[in-house]
């Protein structure tokens, strides 16, 4: 099995009847970056910055941000790295932000929330993907979405940012694109109001799974209810799909179920163009892609 997976390395990630998507990873630590690199993933997909900020009781730099941003950009050699901002409260800790103790965290205070309500915190990691973004090709994301103001207030943030860096002549890539997750069912359900505001979206099935059948994601005790084949979940997916390609945008998909290969087909006819999934996922989902016939 091991020698068949390596015979895909190099091996585009394309139907039987040529049609071809993007097989990128996920990196959700610095230590995955070489996992990546093994796998032959096609760029990162989804990388979960939170975790410069997890575990410690100190914000990161934007010199210690910059660097690891850097790293990863650098490690990649031009292809795509998708950095997602902060993403932190609910399930993703992080003492350094003494966030308030909430009855509901997953509904409360977190991911672009924080960021939108702290923006000093906010701009100094826009400053470092900015930067870092001048040494190959990076994206930048936002997390849980649920409105269109919050993507005009997180890409108001991000041009001040931009002329700060002009104004300093710091160098950085002026045409990185800027897209959002869409894991929320009201992102879903405006996707296409949001189409016209970002340059891309990918779907988040774990939070979109979550919010939509109302299921703690982290319960074990619920993991029967926890069904993110439900079809409620699979119509909010191909409305997002639907509305990205009107809009004439890409779509990807991030969350979990990206790699279960019971439902590639189904998520290929709908049309994604790309899935990004935990490194030792992407050979077999490459493999899963090229069994597969559109035609038929
Ligand atoms: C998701 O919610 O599906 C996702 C990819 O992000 P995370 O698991 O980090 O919340
Ligand atoms: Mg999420």
């Amino acid at each position: 099995l091991k020698e068949l997976m390596q015979q895909l390395k190099g091996l585009p990630s394309e139907t039987v009847d040529g049609h071809r998507v993007e097989v990128a990873a996920n990196v959700s630590s610095a230590s995955d970056l070489a996992a990546v690199l093994k796998n032959d993933a096609e760029g990162i997909g989804l990388f979960r910055s939170e975790f410069i900020y997890m575990g410690r009781d100190t914000l990161p730099s934007e010199e210690e941000q910059f660097n690891i941003y850097k790293l990863a950009i650098e490690t990649m050699a031009g292809k795509r790295v998708i950095i997602r901002t902060l993403d932190i409260g609910a399930d993703k800790e992080a003492s350094a932000f003494h966030l308030p103790k909430e009855e509901n965290p997953a509904l409360g205070m977190r991911a672009i929330r924080i960021c939108l309500k702290r923006p000093e915190i906010f701009k100094t990691q826009l400053r470092a993907i900015l930067r870092a973004s001048a040494f190959g090709k990076a994206a930048i994301m936002f997390p849980l979405i649920t409105s269109v103001w919050e993507v005009w207030k997180a890409r108001e943030i991000l041009d001040e940012v931009r002329m700060e860096l002009d104004k300093k002549g710091i160098a950085y890539d002026h045409h990185m694109e800027v897209g959002i997750m869409v894991e929320t069912p009201a992102a879903a359900l405006i996707s296409d109001k949001l189409a016209k505001e970002v340059d891309f979206f990918s779907i988040g099935t774990n939070d979109l799974s979550q919010y939509t059948l109302v299921v703690d994601r982290t319960s074990r005790v619920l993991s029967d209810f926890f069904n993110p084949h439900h079809p409620a979940v699979l119509k909010l997916i191909q409305m997002t799909v639907e509305n990205a390609h009107k809009a004439g945008i890409w779509v990807g998909m991030c969350g979990e179920l990206g790699s279960d290969l019971s439902i590639t087909e189904t998520f290929l006819r709908m049309g994604v163009d790309e899935f990004s999934v935990a490194p030792y996922s992407v050979l077999p989902l490459r493999k899963q892609i090229r069994s597969i016939d559109l035609s038929k």
